[in-house]
C-alpha cells in the first residue's frame, strides 16, 4: 500500500504541535467534538433545503467511547461524513484556518497557549495519539473509507465497510512517559471534565461510554 505524504505545511504544524510544550493537550477533544458538531450541522442544513432528507434530531449525536483495554478513544458522529476525496483533501492538508501563520507570527512574542486558543483542528489528535484512524461514509455515497496515520510519516486510505453515514475517529492513546500522563484521556471523569470545560455549548447530545479494564 502506498503511503502518501502530508503537505509541507501540514508536516511542520504536525511537528510543532506534537512537540509543543505550551499547548494543553486536552484541547484535542474540543477540536474533534467541534468537527463532529460541524458535520451534523451540515446534514441538518442540507435537510432544510432537501425534501428527500429528514432531520430527526434524536438520531444525531456524538459519542465518546474509551476502551482502557485497547487504549483507544473513539469519537463517533452521525454527521455528513467524508468521501475519499474529502478525507484526502481535508485531513491531508492543513493551514486552511490560518492558525499556522498566526502561530508563527506570535510564537516569538510570548509563550502562551496559542494552540489552545485557536482551533488547530483535527491534527490536535496527534498530541495524545500514536495512531489516528478515521472511518467515514459520506451522505449519498455507497462506499466508506478508512484513513489512517501515525503522524508525520504520511497516511493511507483504503475502502472499508461501514453501515451508516457519519464518521468514526479512533485514537490509539500514547503510553505514559516520565513527564506526561496520557492514561487520563481514557478516564471517564477526566473526559467529562474536558467536555464540560470546552464543549458545553454543543447543540447535539454527547454520549459517553467507558470500558474499564
Ligand atoms: P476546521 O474545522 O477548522 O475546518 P479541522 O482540521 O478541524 O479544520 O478539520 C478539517 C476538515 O476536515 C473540516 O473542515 C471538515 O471538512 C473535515 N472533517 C473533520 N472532521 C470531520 C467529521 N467528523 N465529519 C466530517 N468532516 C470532518
Ligand atoms: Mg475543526
Amino acid at each position: 500500500m502506498e503511503k502518501k505524504q502530508f503537505q509541507a505545511e501540514s508536516k511542520r504544524l504536525l511537528e510543532m504541535m506534537i512537540n509543543s510544550i505550551y499547548s494543553k493537550r486536552e484541547v484535542f477533544l474540543r477540536e474533534l467534538i467541534s468537527n463532529a458538531s460541524d458535520a451534523i450541522d451540515k446534514i441538518y442544513y442540507k435537510a432544510l433545503t432537501d425534501d428527500s432528507l429528514t432531520f430527526d434530531k434524536d438520531s444525531y449525536y456524538i459519542k465518546v467511547a474509551a476502551n482502557k483495554d485497547n487504549r483507544t478513544l473513539k469519537i463517533t458522529d452521525t454527521g455528513i461524513g467524508m468521501t475519499k476525496e474529502e478525507l484526502e483533501n481535508n485531513l491531508g492538508i492543513i493551514a486552511k484556518s490560518g492558525s499556522l501563520a498566526f502561530k508563527s507570527e506570535n510564537e516569538a512574542k510570548d509563550g502562551h497557549d496559542i494552540i489552545g486558543q485557536f482551533g488547530v483542528g483535527f491534527y490536535a489528535a496527534f498530541m495524545v495519539a500514536d495512531v489516528v484512524t478515521v472511518i467515514s461514509k459520506a451522505l449519498g455515497s455507497d462506499q466508506a473509507y478508512k484513513w489512517e496515520s501515525e503522524g508525520a510519516d504520511g497516511y493511507t486510505i483504503v475502502p472499508v465497510e461501514k453501515e451508516s453515514v457519519g464518521t468514526e475517529i479512533t485514537l490509539k492513546i500514547k503510553e505514559n512517559t516520565e513527564d506526561e500522563n496520557y492514561d487520563e484521556y481514557l478516564e471517564e471523569y477526566r473526559l467529562k471534565q474536558i467536555i464540560k470545560k470546552y464543549s458545553d455549548f454543543i447543540r447535539y447530545p454527547i454520549k459517553m461510554d467507558v470500558i474499564q479494564r
